[in-house]
C-alpha cells in the first residue's frame, strides 16, 4: 500500500512548460547536481556555528553577504523560505501587531494574507481595470492621505509587487518610492517575478525592502526567497533572540537549511548572466503576444507587454468551450495532446502563461498547437 508513494514519475517532465509558476525555476544542469549532492537532510549544516549566512563551507557567507547585496543593490540580506516569508518578515517586524500598509491592488494574495497574520491592516492602491489593468504611482499618495485621515497616523508600510503575477504589469517603482518618501513611508518591493529574470536595483528603485523567490525566479528547487533591507532597518528586520544570542526572530533562527540554499547557489551564475539578456526576453513575450493576438486572443495589462508572464482573455476559446466534447477541459486536453503544460486545466476565458526562457522554436511550436486547435473546432 504505502508503496505508492515511491518512485513517483512526474508526466509533465517532457512537456514544453509555459507555467508561469515555473519557467523561471527550471533548474540548471549545475543545480541538479547540487540537488543530489546535498539532498541528505541538514547536510548544509557539517560547518555551521549556529548561523546560516555565515557559513563559510559550503560559501553560503559570500553568496548572502557579498554576492547577493549587490545583484541586488542593497546593504543586508538574509534567506528566506520564500517571497511570502520575506514580506512576513518585514511587516511583523514594522508592525508590532497593528497599523496600516497600502499596497497595489495587484498585489499577490500572500502579501494579504502575511500582512494578516502580522496584524497590518492592509488598504490598497485600485488598478485602473479591464483591459489595462494598470497601477498610478500618484494614487499612492491619496491612499497614504487617507490612511492619515482616517487613523491620525502614516501607514506603516507601502508594498508594490513588480511585476504583479497575474498580469505581468510593470509599475513605474522610483515614482513610487519618490512618493513613499515625501511622506516618509518605506517601500517594501516584491520582486517575486523580478529577481533572476530582469535587472533590479533596490537602491536604484529607492526601495527600502526588495523580495525575490528562488523556486518561481531564481533556478532553484526551493522553497526560498531571498530579502534584501536597506541600511538603517537590519536591526529592525534581524533583530536578535533575547534568549539565543546568534539567532534572528524574524528569521525563526533559521531558514532554508538543505538543497533548497545550495541549488540556489549553485544556479546564480547562470542567473546573473540570463538577467543581462532580459530585453531578448522581452522581445520574445511581445512577438508571442502580437501572434496570438493574430488568432482572436487578446492580451491584456501592459502594451506593448514588457515582462514574459502574459495575460490572455480568449473568447474565441470559451466559445468553443461551450459546445466542445470535453467542455471547457478542451483546451487542457487538446494541448496536453501536444505535450504542450502549463495552462491551468479547465480555464479558457482567462488565462496566463509565460515565456521566458523558451527558444522561439518552441514558442511558434505554441502558436501553432493554439491555431491548429482554433481551426479544428471552427
Ligand atoms: C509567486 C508569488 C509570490 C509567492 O512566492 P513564494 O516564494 O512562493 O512565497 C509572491 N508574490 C508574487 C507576485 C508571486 O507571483
Amino acid at each position: 500500500m504505502l508503496q505508492k508513494f515511491q518512485g513517483v514519475k512526474r508526466s509533465t517532465l517532457n512537456a514544453i512548460n509555459i507555467s508561469p509558476l515555473q519557467t523561471g525555476g527550471k533548474l540548471t544542469p549545475e543545480a541538479r547536481e547540487a540537488l543530489l549532492q546535498w539532498g541528505d537532510g541538514y547536510s548544509v549544516c557539517d560547518f555551521c556555528l549556529g548561523v546560516l549566512d555565515e557559513i563559510k563551507t559550503p560559501p553560503i557567507y559570500d553568496f548572502v553577504h557579498e554576492a547577493l547585496p549587490k545583484f541586488l543593490g542593497i546593504e543586508h540580506v538574509r534567506i528566506t523560505n520564500g517571497a511570502r516569508e520575506g514580506m512576513f518578515a518585514v511587516m511583523h517586524a514594522l508592525a508590532q501587531g497593528g497599523g496600516c500598509a497600502v499596497f497595489d491592488e495587484n498585489a499577490h494574495y500572500s502579501s494579504f494574507i502575511a500582512a494578516e497574520r502580522a496584524g497590518l491592516d492592509a488598504r490598497t492602491v485600485p488598478n485602473s481595470g479591464h483591459p489595462d489593468y494598470g497601477i498610478n504611482p500618484d494614487d499612492y499618495a491619496k491612499a497614504f492621505e487617507e490612511v492619515k485621515k482616517e487613523t491620525g497616523k502614516s501607514p506603516l508600510l507601502a508594498l508594490l509587487t513588480y511585476p504583479d503575477g497575474n498580469y505581468g504589469n510593470i509599475v513605474d517603482a522610483k515614482r513610487v518610492s519618490k512618493i513613499c518618501q515625501e511622506y516618509d513611508v518605506p517601500l517594501l518591493l516584491n520582486g517575486a517575478y523580478a529577481v533572476g529574470r530582469m535587472p533590479v536595483n533596490a537602491k536604484d528603485m529607492g526601495a527600502d525592502f526588495i523580495v525575490g523567490s528562488g523556486h518561481k525566479s531564481m533556478a532553484s528547487s526551493g522553497p526560498i526567497g531571498v530579502l534584501g533591507v536597506r541600511d538603517g532597518y537590519e536591526d529592525i528586520v534581524f533583530r536578535k533572540s533575547e534568549h539565543f544570542k546568534k539567532k534572528e526572530v524574524e528569521m525563526l533562527g533559521c531558514t532554508a537549511r538543505g538543497t533548497a540554499i545550495m541549488t540556489l547557489m549553485a544556479s546564480f551564475h547562470s542567473v546573473v548572466e540570463r538577467v543581462k539578456r532580459w530585453d531578448e526576453e522581452v522581445r520574445k513575450a511581445q512577438w508571442f503576444s502580437a501572434q496570438l493576438e493574430d488568432l482572436g486572443l487578446r492580451q491584456l495589462g501592459d502594451k506593448p507587454h514588457q515582462h514574459d508572464l502574459l495575460f490572455f482573455e480568449a473568447q474565441n476559446l470559451y466559445e468553443i468551450s461551450q459546445k466542445a466534447k470535453d467542455g471547457r477541459y478542451f483546451l487542457y486536453n487538446e494541448l496536453k495532446a501536444r505535450k504542450i503544460h502549463g495552462i491551468k486545466p479547465g480555464l479558457t476565458k482567462h488565462f496566463k502563461l509565460s515565456t521566458f526562457g523558451l527558444p522561439k522554436k518552441d514558442l511558434q511550436y505554441v502558436v501553432d498547437a493554439f491555431d491548429y486547435i482554433i481551426k479544428k473546432y471552427a
